[in-house]
């Protein structure tokens, strides 16, 4: 049998395609193996109806809502190669499956990195985040800290300050800030330390120290870090879609890459800002991009039809 779309990533982008597939009576099968990037949190914020939404819940609501369109078929699975093969794609996946579809819709996300130091996985996701837009609300008015390597901390700061004016920087020995970019903060009185972070402390998730190489620490009670952001694309590279400067896929209006037929929508065609509203209305698209495109070739190759 040939699906006319295979979904591989069941987050917000891949159930949101599959919810406008499954509505357009099209073959679709989503392949997900259950690891989201916002796994690590409590909550999600920010998309209406769902505000302070568990994320296990908000993907039961999904699936449930998916999976009433009989043409949809889910399978929690890892999909470990996709090929091309004339104006098909083969899947395979972990359990031996081999699937075939005549559209491919990417929406696998992406993976964090976070900088490597003691305890940052422990607090992340309970009191040091990393959008302020999801998570500051929740930290406003606290004691906080924001640590980035990168070049994102001059505007992280400025956006943070209205959540909270208690904010101390942190480069983690790496300097990302310009002589510039320090004058202005300096008038602000926004401290910056460069030192090294040797370890965050605290217990049960909650942030009390940032304790530097130095032996030396600041109280905090929560955060935000700059993890390094990897759309999970190894699986699809051998297809040779055209990545975005941020690693994400090119795709235009309607979810397309450069490849034809291939089509991604989430954090897997990352751009800023990456959140659940934007990953779900980009599967939206991309679930229509196919639609009409299949209808499209149907309707030229078989022109006798009604
Ligand atoms: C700590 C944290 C807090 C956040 N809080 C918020 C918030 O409050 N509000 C908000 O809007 N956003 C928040 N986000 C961002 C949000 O989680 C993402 O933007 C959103 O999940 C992107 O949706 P997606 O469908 O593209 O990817 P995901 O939700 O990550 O889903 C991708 C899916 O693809 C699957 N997958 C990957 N590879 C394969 C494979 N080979 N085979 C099968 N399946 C595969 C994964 O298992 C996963 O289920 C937060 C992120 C983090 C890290």
């Amino acid at each position: 049998m040939t699906y006319d779309c295979a979904i591989v990533g069941g987050g917000p982008a891949g159930l949101n395609a599959a919810l406008v597939l499954g509505r357009a009576r099209r073959k679709v099968i989503l392949l997900d193996n259950n690891q989201p990037r916002n796994a690590v949190t409590h909550e999600s914020h920010g998309f209406i109806t769902r505000d302070g939404v568990k994320p296990a819940e908000f993907r039961r609501i999904a699936y449930e809502e998916v999976l009433r369109y009989p043409s949809v078929e889910h399978q929690e699975v890892e999909v470990t190669r996709i090929e091309q093969d004339g104006n098909h794609f083969r899947i395979e996946t972990a359990s031996g499956q081999r699937i075939q579809a005549r559209k491919l819709i990417l929406s696998s996300g992406l993976k964090e990195v976070l900088p490597e130091i003691e305890g940052a996985r422990e607090f992340y996701g309970t009191s040091l985040f990393n959008c302020p837009f999801c998570d500051g609300w929740e930290l406003r008015d606290q004691p906080l800290v924001a640590v980035s390597e990168y070049k994102d901390l001059f505007h992280k700061a400025k956006l943070l300050l209205n959540w909270s004016r208690d904010l101390v920087l942190c480069t983690n020995g790496k300097g990302t800030i310009t002589d510039e970019e320090r004058q202005q903060l300096a008038k602000r009185n926004i401290p910056i330390i460069d030192k090294p972070i040797a370890s965050f402390a605290g217990r049960d998730g909650q942030l009390e120290e940032v304790i530097f190489a130095d032996g030396s620490r600041i109280a905090r009670s929560g955060g935000f870090l700059s993890p390094a952001q990897v759309p999970n694309l190894a699986l699809h590279e051998a297809l040779g879609c055209e990545k975005n400067q941020l690693d994400g896929l090119v795709v235009d209006e309607m979810g397309r890459t450069s490849v034809p037929g291939v089509y991604a929508a989430g954090d897997a065609a990352y751009v800023m800002p990456a959140q659940l509203i934007f990953a779900a209305a980009s599967g939206s698209r991309a679930g229509i991009g196919v639609h009409a495109d299949m209808t499209e070739e149907d309707w030229h190759a078989r022109p006798e039809e009604a």
